[in-house]
This record gives C-alpha cells, sequence and structure tokens, in this order.
C-alpha cells in the first residue's frame, strides 16, 4: 500500500511519456513522409525543367545551326559554279554573284582566286570592286588562310565592320578546279540579324527563352532583351558572379564542346547556368534559369503542400502540448487529493508513508517516529462542537507544518492522530523538541480558541536506534517505528501518568508477556496447564516434614515453564486470579484425598488465595461443597492470604473468616513484614498462623536489626497465640536462629524447593 500511489504517478507517466512519443513518431513520420515527397515531386519536376529548358535551348540551337548550315550550303552551291568552270569569265562571274548578293543573305560576297592577291567584291548594294588582300581586315585575312589551308568551309568569328559601321560574321568555303585541287575560296559576309531573330523569337511550344550567345572564349556574342543581370556581362569568366571553381568547369566543357550546366551567383543568389555547343566555332548558347518560369505552378502548389503539411504538425503539436499540459495539471490536482487530507491540507497516511519510507531509505536514517494525539478528544468534541474541533485540528496541523524541518514529514492519520517523522535520534533532542511542539500548540491553541478544558497532548516516540534489525530495509524499519510509537503512545493512554514517552524494549516485551498471557490464561485451565507444586514445611519441634505450601506452575504443551511471579500480577488484575485459585485449592483437596484414599497419614497443605475472593459472593459456597465433596479432616487446609486484606473493612473480614474456619480450614496470614505490616493486624485479625516474608533472612548490613525484629515479632504471635512459619529458609544457620527465637515453622529451600506433587508425593508421602 505505502508505494502505491508513488507508483500509480510514475505508472501514469510512464503511459503518457508512451502516449506523447506514439503521437511524436507518427507526426514527425507524418512530416518526413510529407517532405521526402515534396522533395521527390521537386526533384521530378526540377528534371522536368531541366529537360524542358534542354529541349528549347535545342530548338534555338538548331535554328542557328541550320542558318549557319544553309548559308554555307548557299556558298558552296554557289562555290560548284566555279568548279566547273576551269576558265572562269570573270565577268560572268561577277554577275551570277550580284545576283546572289541581290537575294539580300549576304551583304557582300568575294572571291579570292589563288593565282591573284587581290578579292574580288560584291557588296550588297551591287558594287563590284576588287580589292587587295592585303588591305582585307585581319579576321577576313584569317578566314580565307583558315578556309585554303584545310580546305573546309570556315566561319569566322564575330567582327566589327567599320565599312558597314555594324557587326558581321564571314562564311568561306574552297573552290576545286576538275582536278580537285584547291584554285581559291569564295567567301561572304552577313549581319547578325538573322541570328538575334532566332534568339528573339519564340519556339514552336511558343515558349521564349532568354538565351546567350557566346564564343569559344566565353565572351557574349549577344545578350537576350530580358537578361537577369542589369548590367551585360562582356564575359562569362566575370569572377564577380562565378566562382574560380565553375570558371574552370566552363573552360573545360568548352574546350570538349560539351552540354553542360553551370552556375552563376547574383545578388546573393545562386542561378542554373545552362551550356548548349553550337555547330561551328565553339560557340555557345547560354541560358540563365530564373527558374520560377516554368515550375512557378507546381512549386507553389508544392510549396503550399509543405506550409499545410508544416501547419497541420504545428497544430497537432500546439494541441499535443496542451492536451499534455492539462492531463499534467489534472494529474497534478487529482495527486495532490489523493495525497492531502481533505481538513488540514496535510499529508494524508499514504503520502507520509511513501515521503517516509524515501527519507529512512537515505544514507544517514537517522530518523525519529512520533504520534501525537489529544487526550479526551471525543469529550472536547462534544463541548466545541464538531466546527470548533475541526479548527483545533487545523492549528494543530499549522502548528505541526511551522515546527518540521524541509528533511521531515507529519500527516494526520486519522481523527485526532498525528504522525510526524523527525530527523533526530538524540534522546534529550526529541524530547526537548516534541515538548516545544507540544506546548506550541496549547498556546497557539489557547490564542484562537477560548476552550474552558485544559488540552492535554500525549505522545509516543520511537527512535531508529540499534535494537533494529541492521539489514532490514526502508519499509521495515517505518513499519516497526509506527508499531512501536503507536505501542508506547497506547499505554500512556491507559496509564494517565506522563504526555511525551519514548518507546521503552522491556516495558514493550512485558506487555507483549502480559496480552499473551491473558490470551492463553483460559485455555490453559482448560488444558489443565495450572500444576500443583508443593514445598514442604519443617516443624521445628519434631524436626520432620509436617505441611507443604501448593505452589501453581504453568507448564504449557510445550514443557516452557512460567512461573506465579509472572502471571499472578496479571491474574490480579483481571480478576482471573479468582478462578486460577479455587482451582489450586479443589486440586488440594483432592491430594489430601488421594493421601487418605491410599491409605497414607494426610499432612496440611497451604493454598494462596487472593483477596478478590473476598468479595466474590459464592466464595464460602463454594469452599462448603468442597469441604462436602472431599470429605477431608479438619484443618488439612490453610488458607493464605496477604496483609494488603486488611485494608478492607475489619469486621466484615472477619466475620468471613470466622465462616471459614467454621468449614475446617486454617487461616494464614502471608508475607508479613514484606510491605508496611502494622503489628495491629495481628491481633485485630481473626487469623491462626502468621507467615513471615523472607525479607528477615536476607543477609544485608542491617542484619542484626532484622533479626531482634524478627525475634520480637515472634515473641508477639506466641502471645497472641499464632503458630509462626519462617519463609526462605536457605541454610542451617537460618535453622538454627530460628530454632532459637523459637519461631514453629521453617520452609525454603533448604528442605526442598517446590517440587512437583508427585515428586512431593515421592519424597515425602510414600518414601517407606
Ligand atoms: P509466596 O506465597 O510467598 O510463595 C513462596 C515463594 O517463595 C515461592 O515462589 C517459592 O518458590 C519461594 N521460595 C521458597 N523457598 C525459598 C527460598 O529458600 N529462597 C527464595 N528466595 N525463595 C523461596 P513462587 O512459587 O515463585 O511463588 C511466588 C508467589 O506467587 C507466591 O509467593 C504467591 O504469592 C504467589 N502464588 C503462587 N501460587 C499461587 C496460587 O496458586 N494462587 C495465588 N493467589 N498466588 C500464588
Ligand atoms: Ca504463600
Ligand atoms: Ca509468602
Amino acid at each position: 500500500m505505502i508505494n502505491n500511489l508513488n507508483k500509480k504517478e510514475i505508472n501514469v507517466k510512464k503511459r503518457l511519456f508512451k502516449m506523447t512519443l506514439f503521437i511524436l513518431i507518427i507526426i514527425m513520420s507524418l512530416f518526413i513522409f510529407s517532405s521526402v515527397s515534396i522533395n521527390l515531386l521537386r526533384k521530378i519536376n526540377k528534371q522536368f525543367h531541366v529537360d524542358n529548358i534542354h529541349s528549347l535551348m535545342n530548338e534555338y540551337k538548331l535554328n542557328i545551326d541550320n542558318q549557319l548550315n544553309s548559308d554555307i550550303e548557299k556558298l558552296i552551291s554557289l562555290s560548284y559554279f566555279l568548279n566547273n568552270n576551269d576558265s572562269i569569265n570573270i565577268d560572268n562571274f561577277v554577275n551570277s554573284l550580284k545576283d546572289y548578293s541581290n537575294n539580300g543573305d549576304f551583304v557582300r560576297i568575294s572571291y579570292y582566286l589563288l593565282s591573284n592577291d587581290y578579292m574580288s567584291v560584291i557588296s550588297s548594294n551591287n558594287d563590284h570592286y576588287n580589292k587587295n588582300i592585303a588591305d582585307l581586315r585581319i579576321e577576313l585575312k584569317n578566314l580565307i588562310q583558315d578556309c585554303y589551308t584545310n580546305k573546309v568551309p570556315t566561319i569566322s568569328e564575330v567582327y566589327f565592320d567599320y565599312e558597314f559601321n555594324d557587326y558581321f560574321i564571314s562564311y568561306s568555303v574552297p573552290i576545286f578546279n576538275s582536278s580537285n585541287e584547291i584554285v581559291g575560296v569564295l567567301s561572304a559576309s552577313r549581319f547578325l540579324d538573322v541570328f538575334f531573330n532566332i534568339l528573339d523569337s519564340p519556339t514552336i511550344f511558343n515558349k521564349k527563352l532568354n538565351i546567350d550567345w557566346i564564343n569559344s572564349n566565353g565572351e557574349f556574342i549577344s545578350w537576350s532583351k530580358e537578361s537577369l543581370l542589369d548590367t551585360k556581362l562582356s564575359t562569362i569568366y566575370d569572377s564577380n558572379h562565378v566562382s574560380d571553381n565553375e570558371q574552370l568547369n566552363i573552360k573545360n566543357n568548352i574546350e570538349n564542346n560539351a552540354y553542360f550546366q553551370s552556375s552563376l551567383s547574383y545578388k546573393n543568389k545562386d542561378y542554373d547556368l545552362f551550356f548548349i555547343p553550337l555547330k561551328f566555332n565553339n560557340w555557345y548558347l547560354i541560358y540563365l534559369d530564373k527558374l520560377a518560369v516554368f515550375d512557378k505552378p507546381v512549386s507553389k502548389l508544392l510549396d503550399s503542400i509543405n506550409l499545410f503539411t508544416a501547419l497541420i504538425v504545428i497544430t497537432i503539436l500546439i494541441l499535443l502540448a496542451s492536451i499534455l499540459l492539462y492531463i499534467k495539471n489534472n494529474n497534478k490536482e487529482l495527486m495532490l487529493l489523493a495525497y492531502s487530507d481533505k481538513l488540514t491540507g496535510a499529508y494524508n497516511f499514504e503520502k507520509f508513508s511513501s515521503s517516509a519510507v524515501e527519507l529512512l531509505s537515505l544514507n544517514d536514517k537517522q530518523y525519529s517516529f512520533v504520534t501525537l494525539n489529544i487526550r479526551h478528544f471525543q469529550f472536547i468534541n462534544t463541548i466545541l462542537g464538531t466546527e470548533n474541533a475541526d479548527l483545533l485540528l487545523i492549528y494543530i496541523s499549522e502548528v505541526l507544518n511551522k515546527s518540521i524541518h524541509s528533511d521531515e514529514v507529519y500527516c494526520r492519520y486519522n481523527a485526532d492522530q498525528f504522525y510526524l517523522l523527525l530527523h533526530a535520534t538524540n534522546k534529550d533532542e526529541l524530547l526537548n523538541r516534541v515538548s516545544k511542539i507540544v506546548n506550541d500548540i496549547i498556546e497557539y491553541i489557547n490564542n484562537k480558541i477560548n476552550m474552558n478544558y485544559p488540552l492535554s497532548l500525549y505522545s509516543g516516540i520511537a527512535i531508529h536506534d540499534e535494537t533494529f534489525i541492521n539489514d532490514s530495509n526502508a519499509l521495515e524499519v517505518f513499519n516497526t517505528l509506527i508499531y512501536r510509537a503507536e505501542f508506547t503512545q497506547k499505554h500512556i493512554e491507559e496509564e494517565y501518568e506522563s504526555s511525551i514517552v519514548l518507546y521503552d524494549e522491556n516495558m514493550h516485551k512485558a506487555k507483549l508477556l502480559y496480552k499473551s498471557i491473558e490470551m492463553d490464561m483460559l485455555s490453559a485451565l482448560e488444558n489443565e496447564e495450572f500444576k500443583l507444586f508443593l514445598q514442604p514445611k519443617m516443624d521445628f519441634k519434631t524436626n520432620i516434614i509436617t505441611s507443604a505450601e501448593a505452589l501453581v506452575r504453568w507448564i504449557k504443551d510445550d514443557g516452557s515453564v512460567i512461573y506465579p511471579d509472572e502471571f499472578i500480577p496479571v491474574f490480579e488484575k483481571n480478576g482471573f486470579c479468582t478462578k486460577l485459585d479455587i482451582y489450586m485449592l479443589e486440586k488440594a483437596f483432592q491430594k489430601i484425598r488421594s493421601w487418605i484414599d491410599n491409605g497414607k497419614k494426610p499432612i496440611p497443605i497451604s493454598v494462596n488465595q487472593t483477596k478478590l475472593l473476598f468479595y466474590q459472593a459464592d466464595y464460602i459456597d463454594t469452599l462448603s461443597t468442597f469441604v462436602n465433596k472431599y470429605n477431608i479432616p479438619k484443618k488439612m487446609i490453610v488458607l493464605e492470604f496477604t496483609e494488603s486484606l486488611a485494608t478492607d473493612n475489619i469486621d466484615d473480614l472477619n466475620k468471613t473468616l470466622s465462616k471459614l474456619k467454621e468449614l475446617g480450614f486454617v487461616i494464614s496470614l502471608d508475607d508479613f513484614g514484606s510491605g508496611y505490616s502494622s503489628l495491629n493486624i495481628l491481633s485485630s485479625l481473626n487469623i491462626d498462623e502468621v507467615k513471615f516474608d523472607r525479607v528477615f533472612l536476607q543477609k544485608n548490613s542491617d542484619n542484626d536489626k532484622y533479626k531482634s525484629t524478627i525475634m520480637n515479632l515472634v515473641n508477639l504471635s506466641k502471645d497472641l497465640s499464632l503458630s509462626t512459619v519462617m519463609e526462605g529458609v536457605e541454610s542451617k544457620e537460618d535453622e538454627l536462629f530460628l530454632k532459637e527465637i523459637g519461631c514453629n515453622y521453617g520452609q525454603g529451600y533448604f528442605y526442598s524447593k517446590p517440587i512437583s506433587s508427585d515428586e512431593f508425593d515421592e519424597k515425602f508421602i510414600y518414601k517407606n
């Protein structure tokens, strides 16, 4: 039970944790799944986008390549005309060139014959003139040279022509004679507008890309109209926008004439840069991708899905957090309810015990358990009324709350019972603390409640000390502490003596024995566990055993013996002694009867009788029944009473004693001299014999004083015609002294210890 609440709390926490983890995992999986899917979609989309760009760029590339190709084709077909005419009529040729030029494709067509060092030039405005090769611009000169050397159609780089004040490109094709030897070069030039138109027109899918055109050195030939960059770069190797690595990458790829992709950063953003090679001169078309152009709708959709998922996740997380918070608070309240005493707000026992066990399991373990209770709380409840009595309990709790330290706990167990676990094991310290707490409570309550009744508190304290078994665990220690403190408190509740008492192990043991004696006495009587023992008495006149005293022994089933000193006081308290004494008396009757029946001379037996018997109305009747039943000679049974009997009304007592004597009993006054004996009793009581207590024979410093006292007492008794018996004769010396002073009988270990009646028979009755 002790740790149940803690376990429950831990269980709830565990379950909450599991649930939270579970939900979190689900949410995270959802989130991861959606992110992965979205990323995949993005990738697919991107790939699609890239493919799309490639195909579009390819269209531009093909268009430009086609234009270049067709320009060259035209020149080649023109060159055939020259090929097939070994002897060229220059005028005819010039005329046909003129026709060609009139078509407007070329700005200028030139013919260069190997034998001549001049070119025949026909310009688009139909001028015909000859130009000296040496006067040609370097680009043309190189073009012609390359074409002549390589014997293949060649295209020049873009160049600026001052004559037309515009950019040009020129083509050259070789001219062969009938024996296939190169004889000259045909060359034509054109403005770039036809290319610009291509780059500026939409594709067949009616999409338009902003395409730039660069040469093999990375220099821009043309810029798209809506270039992303504000400033037109002169070269793609602009270090402001393209990293060193990318520059190298671009250079390598251009050298290899490859399709490739690079990147360019502009205003802190990275953009993809697509490169597609043209067929000639390692020219490239490039496209700076703003990305958003094509995938905008999809991207937007993905973004909103992403945002939506994120929103859902956040909402669920917030929801979860608030649910958890709610559960936690709720749980706290529930726990508080489950943990506290409703009236005082103090811990209840469950919480107290779990906390106490925890404290007791700490290293130093220096704790003590204190109970606190109000005397006559039931009565206080009636005089104060329930409401005020409740207030009183609340005030006590308030004082306790202030009095305990941070490493201590207390609770209200029930009604007016409080428990405290204090961090101290020193007896004085504990007594001081608890008595201070008790005084504080009384003072506090006197100030708060007007009560015409003295408030009295009592407290039992159990210390966690060396009497505990070393390896007992905290829970065992706790239970033992409660048990001991409760026991102590209970003890003083009955005693009405002191208010704050420490647990005492011996007191506890006595109490336990007391309880077990009370529990077993009835069955012991039924089972005849009370046995008759006899101790002989010596007659000093004849020096033989002439009588005996009956002494009870409780012999249990297991053979263990309990002596009367342990149980007679208990029985005198609870009244059972009367039953036992009657029982023992009957045993004595039976013994004497058996001696007579066995033809032996009976000897008198003294039987101890509790004074309680005198308050029993049927005492005389019971004894007369025995007398009739066993029919033994008179004066065979001696009844021993203690002198405490004489505190009651002497006249009534004497009447009873007379009746007993009439029935044939002898009356003896037992233990004379042990208490506050008065000599008066000897003369006023109707007795036959006085038994002096063995204190008179005990060896002590006042030996002589005792001796003279006993001598006087024996003399006094003789004067009163009482026979005298001395108990506790333990030596020859004792016997000599008793004989000397004229004592009649002696009883003691010197003759025999009390022995079982069987043994007594054997030793003293049936010995001959
Ligand atoms: P008591 O009546 O004074 O009995 C004498 C006690 O002194 C016996 O103790 C006996 O064993 C002891 N005794 C005898 N000789 C010597 C000796 O030489 N030295 C010492 N030191 N002690 C000696 P026991 O048998 O333990 O009885 C104790 C007391 O119990 C008795 O004291 C008597 O008061 C009471 N008692 C015993 N049996 C009964 C009974 O049946 N009924 C009642 N009411 N009381 C009984
Ligand atoms: Ca006695
Ligand atoms: Ca005695």
